[in-house]
C-alpha cells in the first residue's frame, strides 16, 4: 500500500488552532509521559486497530464499503536515515471533517475533569495519564513534527487529507489526493528519539504493547511491500485458542491491550460455552480502578463484544450491570447475527443469556479472590468495594450474593475493611436479633460515637460504616440472611427506650428539657444505654440520619425538615444539674447544650456555631444567668 499523494491542484494549507484542552493536554503530557515515551507506539497502533475493526463493522452493511476490508493491515516503516517513523493502516480513514473533531479537539468528556486532578508531580502525572489514554496526542511525546494523510472509505481519491503540526498550538490542512482509504501517521523524532528509528527498537516495543492486536503489524521496508513479511504480532485471538496454551504473562499482555491500563489484573476468567448457544468469554478484574470510576458511573469501556471474532462494539452497558462496571474483557458470540444494531442488541434473548453468564462468572471471580484473600483482595476491596454497593442498592438480583461480598469496619476488629456479614453472624451466634451497624463519616467519629457504649458494655458487635454511599445501602438493605440491619443509633438496642420505667422525675426532667428545646427537638427521653456521654440523638432508623441529609443538601436536593429525637443520660452530671436548678435561664443554656453537643458528635452541623461557642463561653464563666438565653434559634440545619 504504497501511497503515493500529491497535492491536489489549487489547495492550500489551512492553517488551525487547536483546541485549549489540547494545547493544555500537549503540554502536560510531553513532560509527565518523558519516561514512558514507548506508548505512543501503543496508542498509534490502537488507533489503526480501531480503524480496522470499524471498516469491518461497517462494511456488514455499507453496499459501498464491502470487499474493502479484505486485507486489513498495519505497516510500520523505520527510516533511521532521516528519524522518521510511519504507521499506515488500510481502516476506516477520516474526512475532513472528522479529522478536525478527532485531531483538533479532544471530544471526551472526562477530560477537563481529568486535566484537573493533574498535581504537577511528574510521576504522579504520568501514571495517571498512562491511565487515561492520551492517545493520538502521545505522538508529540517523541514527534517535533507529525503528519496524517488519511482518507476515509468509500469517499473518492481527491478527497485525502493531510494534517501537520508540530504540537505547539497550531494545525495546517491540506486537500490531497490518496489512492488508498485509511490512515498514514508520519513522525519526524526529535532529536532526543533519534534513538527509537530502529527496526529492532520498534520490533520489541510492537511486540510488548500490541502482541494481541488482532490484525498483522508488519514492519516495511524502504522498497519491498509488506505482503509477504511476517506479522510482528500474534494475530490469533487470544480468547479463541485453549486455555492451557495461554501463559499467564500473554493473559496479562491482552489485558493491558485491551484496557490500556499498564498495570497487571488481578485476576481473569475465560470460559467457552458450546452447545445450544455457543459464545466465549475472557472476563478480567482490574488490579487497580481508574481515576474516574467513582463518578463515571456511564463508563463504558473494555467490555468488549464480537460476533465471530469481528469486533462489534464496545457493550458493557448491554453486558454487565453498573456495579461491575470495572470488568473488563471480550465476550465472542457464535451467534448473534452479524449485523446486529445497538438497538436491537438491547432486548436480544441471546444477550440476555450472555449477559447472565457473564455476571455470574464476575461475581465467581470476585469471591475467588475473596476466598483466597490476602492483598489482592484487601486492594479489591480498596478499589471497588464502594462500586460494588451500588449492586445493593441497584438491583435486586444478585442483592443477597453481592451484599455478601462487602467488607465493612468492625467494632470489635482492628482492621478497617475487614468484617463480613457473615463474619458477623457467625460471630454473633445463634439467631441474633439484628445486624447492628452505626454510619458515620470517618472510623474516629463512629468509634467515639456513645451508640457504641452499651453495645460495648454488652460486648455486641456493631459494623462502622464509613462510606458516603453506605447510608444509602443500609436503606436499601433491609436483611441479611433473615437477619435485620438495625441501627445502633435507632434507640432499640437491648429495649432501652427506658420511657415506660423510668421514674417521674426523670419523666417529668425529659418534659422540661423538651419544653426548653421547643421546635429544636422532637421527642425527649431517658436512656439506658449513655454511660459516659450526656446526650445522643437518636432515631434515625427507617429515616434519615444526617450523613443522607448532607449528601443530599450537597447534591442540590430537597432536605426534608425533620426534628432530631435527644435521649440524655440521667446520671450525668450535667443533665443532673440541670435537674437540680432552678434557675430556668441556667436551664436552657444547659439543654441547648445537651442538644448542641449531641449533634457534634453525630457529625451534625451547628446552625448557629457562634452561639453555641457563646453559650459554653458563659457557661465556664460561670456567669450564664446573666446572658442571653434560650431564645437563640440554635436549630438543627439539618446537618
Ligand atoms: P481514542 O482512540 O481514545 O478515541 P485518540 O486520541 O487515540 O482517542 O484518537 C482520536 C480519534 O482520532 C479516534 O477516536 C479516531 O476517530 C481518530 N483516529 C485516530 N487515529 C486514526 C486512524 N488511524 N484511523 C482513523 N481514525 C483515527
Ligand atoms: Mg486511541
Amino acid at each position: 500500500m504504497n501511497s503515493s499523494t500529491a497535492d491536489i491542484p489549487g489547495s492550500a494549507e489551512e492553517i488551525h488552532r487547536f483546541d485549549t484542552e489540547v494545547e493544555q493536554l500537549l503540554g502536560l503530557m510531553i513532560n509527565a509521559l518523558y519516561s514512558n515515551r514507548e506508548i505512543f507506539l501503543r496508542e498509534l497502533i490502537s488507533n489503526a486497530s480501531d480503524a480496522l475493526d470499524k471498516l469491518r463493522f461497517e462494511a456488514l452493511t455499507d453496499e459501498q464499503l464491502k470487499g474493502l476490508d479484505a486485507d486489513p493491515r498495519i505497516a510500520i516503516k523505520v527510516d533511521a536515515e532521516n528519524h522518521r517513523l510511519e504507521i499506515e493502516d488500510n481502516g476506516i480513514g477520516m474526512s475532513r471533517e472528522e479529522v478536525i473533531d478527532n485531531l483538533g479537539t479532544i471530544a471526551r468528556s472526562g477530560t477537563a475533569r481529568f486535566l484537573e486532578q493533574l498535581s504537577g508531580d511528574r510521576k504522579a502525572d504520568a501514571k495517571l495519564i498512562g491511565q487515561f489514554g492520551v492517545g493520538f496526542y502521545s505522538a508529540f511525546i517523541v514527534a517535533e513534527r507529525v503528519t496524517v494523510e488519511t482518507r476515509r472509505a468509500g469517499l473518492p481519491a481527491d478527497q485525502g487529507v493531510r494534517w501537520r503540526s508540530d504540537g505547539k498550538g497550531e494545525y495546517t490542512l491540506e486537500a490531497i489526493e490518496r489512492p488508498a482509504q485509511g490512515t498514514r501517521i508520519m513522525l519526524e523524532l526529535s532529536e532526543d528519539h533519534h534513538d527509537l528509528a530502529d527496526p529492532g527498537r520498534v520490533r520489541g516495543i510492537v511486540q510488548h504493547y500490541s502482541n494481541h492486536v488482532s490484525f498483522p503489524i508488519r514492519m516495511r521496508g524502504d522498497t519491498d511491500d509488506d505482503g509477504d513479511a511476517q506479522a510482528l504480532n500474534d494475530t490469533q485471538a487470544l480468547w479463541t485458542r485453549p486455555k492451557t496454551e495461554i501463559s499467564d504473562e500473554e493473559y496479562r499482555e491482552f489485558y493491558q491491550g485491551i484496557s490500556g491500563d499498564f498495570r497487571d489484573p488481578a485476576t481473569w476468567a475465560h470460559h467457552r460455552v458450546e452447545g445450544a448457544q455457543s459464545y466465549s468469554m475472557l472476563l478480567y478484574v482490574p488490579g487497580q480502578a481508574p481515576f474516574d470510576l467513582a463518578w463515571n458511573r456511564d463508563d463504558r469501556r473494555g467490555l468488549k463484544l464480537y460476533i465471530q471474532r469481528v469486533f462489534i462494539m464496545d457493550a458493557a452497558e448491554q453486558l454487565v450491570p453498573r456495579y461491575l462496571r470495572f470488568i473488563r474483557g471480550v465476550v465472542d458470540s457464535a451467534d448473534l447475527p452479524l449485523n446486529i444494531s445497538r438497538e436491537i442488541l438491547q432486548d436480544n434473548p441471546l444477550l440476555a443469556r450472555i449477559r447472565a453468564a457473564v455476571i455470574k462468572r464476575s461475581l465467581d471471580m470476585i469471591e475467588k479472590l475473596a476466598t483466597d484473600g490476602g492483598e489482592a483482595w484487601q486492594t479489591f476491596q480498596r478499589e471497588f468495594g464502594n462500586i460494588l454497593k451500588e449492586g445493593v442498592i441497584d438491583s435486586g438480583e444478585h442483592r443477597e450474593r453481592v451484599a455478601g461480598l462487602l467488607r465493612f469496619a468492625s467494632s470489635t476488629q482492628s482492621e478497617e475493611h475487614a468484617v463480613s456479614f457473615a463474619d458477623y453472624l457467625e460471630r454473633a451466634g445463634e439467631k441474633p436479633e439484628a445486624i447492628w451497624y452505626l454510619t458515620a463519616e470517618s472510623l474516629a467519629q463512629a468509634k467515639a460515637s456513645p451508640h457504641l457504649e452499651a453495645f460495648d458494655e454488652a460486648g455486641v458487635e456493631v459494623l462502622l460504616l464509613t462510606d458516603p454511599i453506605d447510608a444509602w445501602l443500609v436503606g436499601h438493605l433491609s436483611e441479611f440472611k433473615d437477619v435485620p440491619l438495625k441501627s445502633a443509633a435507632s434507640g432499640e438496642f437491648g429495649g432501652d427506650n427506658a420511657s415506660d420505667d423510668a421514674d417521674d422525675a426523670t419523666r417529668a426532667l425529659c418534659g422540661r428539657i423538651k419544653k426548653l428545646l421547643g421546635e429544636r427537638v422532637g421527642n425527649v427521653t431517658p436512656s439506658k444505654r449513655l454511660r459516659a456521654s450526656a446526650s445522643c440523638i437518636t432515631g434515625e432508623e427507617g429515616g434519615m440520619n444526617l450523613q443522607m441529609r448532607r449528601m443530599l443538601r450537597q447534591a442540590g436536593q430537597p432536605v426534608p425538615e425533620t426534628k432530631p429525637d435527644l435521649e440524655i443520660n440521667p446520671s450525668h452530671a450535667l443533665v443532673t444539674r440541670l435537674a437540680d436548678t432552678e434557675d430556668e435561664v441556667l436551664a436552657a443554656e444547659l439543654a441547648h447544650l445537651l442538644l448542641d453537643q449531641a449533634l457534634l458528635i453525630e457529625g451534625g452541623e451547628l446552625a448557629d456555631p457562634a452561639g453555641f461557642v457563646a453559650r459554653v463561653n458563659r457557661l465556664l464563666a460561670g456567669d450564664s444567668t446573666s446572658g442571653p438565653a434560650s431564645d437563640d434559634q440554635t436549630s438543627l440545619e439539618s446537618s
